[in-house]
């Protein structure tokens, strides 16, 4: 089975009211740690690669491994999406390079100017049979090239519903990220955040099955955080968004939840524990296996929070 768009696992996703995980890879083990996962919790998968992670990797290798994934799997439905396409030219080059779905992310431009952009690339995609995620209003927080708004100022840059109709009847995208209130990193909050669901729920009746996406939706999760934090780490000020709350944007119309901070908690976690318990220990294999064994655990679990665990055939194209 080649790679499949989203469409269809959007449309299962809205439908039955949860969500697919967006996880983004860099390496071997990061893709080895969540594709178990998926094929043992037989759930839709879309793996993401950032423009930093094509910067990192190099496409082909990241391509070879993600064609392996794809192999292996027959029975599991596999995306591979731009995460953060900054401009028209690098959303072309991936749509090129086979990827199924790409996200232009034009944010930060004025609402003309986003229109505009996301437009052509909705129509070059579109042309080639590739899916678009586009983006409005403001995240807070910062990951890798994508700065967003404080985090103190995250509230005062929610998507606007009635800009969204306008952009999405505009642009012809096919879902949309949604500022409501979550953030990108590790940092995302001071004090335990609160999702803004009713511009969820306001886009939801204004866009009827139009599936929305949340990024910046890493829990931070606590396990890792202690870990990192006991082991010689520095993050004692992470925080993350709630579990509960991811599950319930997934009950509404958010088809996708982006996952990338806590992939890099867990695996960083693991590593730090095997250096400070193994000091002699210098085969990356006894760290890095480790390490993909978190990962796999950790995406085990977020598939029940978002409730796609057992959903791959559902997902799965007809034709
Ligand atoms: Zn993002």
């Amino acid at each position: 089975m080649a790679l499949v768009d989203s469409k269809k696992m959007f449309e299962m996703a809205y439908k039955n009211g949860y969500a697919i995980g967006g996880f983004n890879v860099n390496n071997m083990e990061i893709t080895q740690g969540i594709v178990s996962a998926i094929a043992e919790e037989k759930a839709p998968l879309i793996l993401q690669i950032s423009r930093g992670a094509r910067k990192y990797a190099s496409m082909s290798y990241l391509r070879a491994i993600i064609d392996v994934a794809v192999a292996e799997n027959p029975d599991i439905p596999i995306v591979m999406h731009l995460d953060h396409g900054d401009t028209f030219e690098s959303c072309k080059q991936c749509v090129d390079d086979g990827f199924t779905s790409v996200m232009i992310d034009a944010s930060k431009q004025p609402f003309e100017e986003n229109i505009e952009v996301t437009k052509k690339v909705v129509e070059y995609a579109h042309a080639n049979g590739v899916v678009v995620e586009a983006e409005l209003g403001q995240l807070g927080g910062i990951e890798e090239d994508v700065v967003g708004v404080s985090t103190n100022d995250i509230h005062k840059h929610l998507t606007d519903p009635d800009q969204a109709v306008e952009f999405v009847e505009k642009t012809g995208c096919d879902s949309l990220a949604v500022a409501c209130g979550t953030s990108h990193g590790a940092y995302k909050f001071k004090t335990e955040p609160k999702l803004a669901f009713d511009v969820i729920q306001r886009v939801a009746e204004m866009l009827p099955e139009f599936p929305l996406v949340m990024h910046g939706s890493s829990s931070v999760l606590k396990e890792f955080k202690d870990l990192i934090n006991k082991y010689g780490g520095d993050m004692p000020d992470a925080m993350g968004v709630p579990e509960d709350a991811i599950s319930q944007a997934a009950k509404m119309a958010v088809c996708k939840v982006n996952i990338d901070t806590d992939l890099r908690m867990a695996l960083t976690a693991k590593i730090r524990q095997v250096f400070a318990e193994k000091p002699a220990e210098f085969d990356p294999r006894k760290y890095l296996g480790p390490g993909r064994e978190a990962i796999k655990d950790m995406v085990a679990h977020k598939l029940h929070i978002l409730g796609c665990a057992g959903k791959a055939a559902e997902c799965m194209h007809s034709n």
